[in-house]
């Protein structure tokens, strides 16, 4: 078997698509995550500006400028100045109070936009910082008398943050998609087994090792499901060529006896020194054995069409109560002279169904010229014709030698009769084509037969083209 490359297998490529995905997810969800987080962080940062606003209102208001210069060098001194300015300006830029300004040279305060609103608004907006890449947040409060209370604080914190997050979540990442990487491979893998398990004993499989099974693991439902699909066709192969053997050996043993007698014939024909008269005898001896042969041909042929589905059905409208009594009729006179006893047991009112009326005559003829054929004089030959749910039951029954029940599974099969049987003429064929045409049908055969008791053989014909009357 040529080796495979292992870039095109499905293990490789089941990993490869899952790496794919689960980059293109890993990536989305960190995007989605960084953007909510930073959401979250500027309205926290707003939210504390804004707070921090309020406080130093009241304080204002309650306690004057001192007491704000006081509380603006505070919390300029526990933030540090670089981080964070604190101012009370008027319009023109100038500064009532303020907390050390030079690290925020270039900030312009109050900021443009807050300039136009009512007194008792905020705003909120980020401005560049001189020294800080983030850049800051500034947050105006107007207060009457046209002044602005404003903080500025660097977005320093939010940086660290951000950092942190890009630090460690790529990481987490990282690990999770080398684990989900190595997972899907060990998944997959294990998955495939199977299927390799199936290939091998495809790959290897020959004349000698039909009997092999491929061994059912534990990989999953479908990979069960496909290793006993695989078994169960690899037994129908089997089945098929032991009957096939089976077929060819009985074949080749049933002609070689006739064709052994044709060739003695044609022999003693030319080597005999007898008249016209015997040599005609010989001729129609010849004659006679091909017709068997071909007949048996002949037969094997339908056989086989009808095995292969092939068999053409002419359906027509049927009165089977009606066929029967006709067959009944035919048939008596044949029985008696055997001295058997032939009877019909009919129902009540007609059975009509849609049939190939050849073929259904072929079948019941095939069974009444066995029942015949192996029951000994002063048997009874019983046919009969019944409804059983959606089907109709037509059965020869005779008091017969019996089959016994190892036979019984193998009458059907070509070219097997019993051995009781071979005294009577007969190749075997005969149960293997009926039970061919009823199966053609829509329907089968069965037999019932206890030896020394007699055989029942039933065939059954679906009764879905019953016409009511
Ligand atoms: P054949 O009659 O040519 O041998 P069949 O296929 O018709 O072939 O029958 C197969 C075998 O089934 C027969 O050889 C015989 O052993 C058995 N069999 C069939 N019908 C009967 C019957 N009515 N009673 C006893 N044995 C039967």
């Amino acid at each position: 078997m040529k080796r495979p490359d292992p870039f095109q297998s499905v293990t490789f490529r089941l990993t490869a698509w899952h790496l794919l995905l689960f980059t293109a997810v890993s990536l989305a969800v960190m995007w989605l995550a960084e953007a909510r987080l930073s959401s979250i962080l500027r309205a926290r940062t707003d939210h504390d500006l804004k707070e921090d606003l309020v406080e130093l209102r009241a304080d204002f208001d309650s306690d004057g400028l001192e007491r704000l210069q006081e509380a603006f060098d505070r919390e300029a001194k526990s933030n540090g100045p670089e981080n964070i300015l604190l101012a009370l300006v008027r319009r023109d830029g100038e500064s009532d109070a303020s907390s050390e300004d030079e690290p925020w040279e270039g900030v312009v305060l109050p900021p443009a936009g807050a300039l136009e609103m009512p007194s008792g608004e905020f705003t909120v907006s980020t401005v560049k910082h001189p020294t800080e890449e983030g850049g800051a947040r500034v947050a105006a409060l107007r207060l009457p008398g046209d002044r602005w209370l404003c903080i500025c604080h660097t977005l320093s914190e939010e940086h660290e943050m951000r950092a942190i997050f890009h630090g460690v979540l790529p990481l987490a990442l990282l690990g999770m998609l080398v684990t989900g990487c190595v997972m899907a491979w060990w998944l997959t893998g294990t998955a495939m087994a199977g299927v390799v398990r199936v290939t091998r004993m495809a790959s290897t499989m020959g004349r000698e090792h039909l009997g092999d099974r491929v061994t059912v693991g534990k990989e999953g439902q479908e990979i069960t499901d496909l290793a006993v699909a695989f078994n169960g066709m690899l037994q129908r192969i089997d089945l098929l060529v032991r009957s096939l053997r089976e077929v060819t050996d009985n074949l080749a043993h049933d002609l070689r006896s006739p064709l052994t007698r044709l060739r003695g014939t044609a022999e003693t024909a030319l080597t005999t020194d007898a008249g016209l008269a015997e040599h005609k005898e010989l001729a129609s001896s010849v004659v006679e054995e091909c017709d068997a042969l071909v007949c048996m041909l002949n037969t094997m042929l339908e056989i086989a069409q009808s095995d292969a589905g092939g068999l053409s059905l002419d359906t027509q409208e049927i009165n089977l109560t009606e066929l029967l009594s006709r067959t009944h009729e035919l048939y008596r006179p044949a029985a008696e002279d055997c001295g058997l006893q032939l009877q019909y047991a009919s129902p009540e009112g007609s059975i009509l169904i849609r049939c190939d009326r050849t073929r259904l005559l072929r079948v019941l003829v095939n069974l009444l010229d066995n029942a015949m054929k192996y029951t000994p004089s002063g048997g009874v030959i019983t046919l009969s014709l019944a409804r059983k749910d959606d089907l109709v039951l037509i059965s020869v029954a005779d008091t017969g030698p019996g089959i016994s029940e190892a036979d019984q599974l193998r009458i059907f099969d070509r070219f097997y009769r019993a051995d009781e049987s071979r005294s009577k003429p007969g190749i075997g064929l005969g149960l293997s084509l009926c039970q061919a045409i009823a199966q053609a049908l829509g329907g089968g055969i069965t037999v019932t037969s206890k030896p020394g008791e007699g055989s029942t053989f039933t065939l059954r014909l679906p009764l879905r083209n019953d016409i009511p009357r």
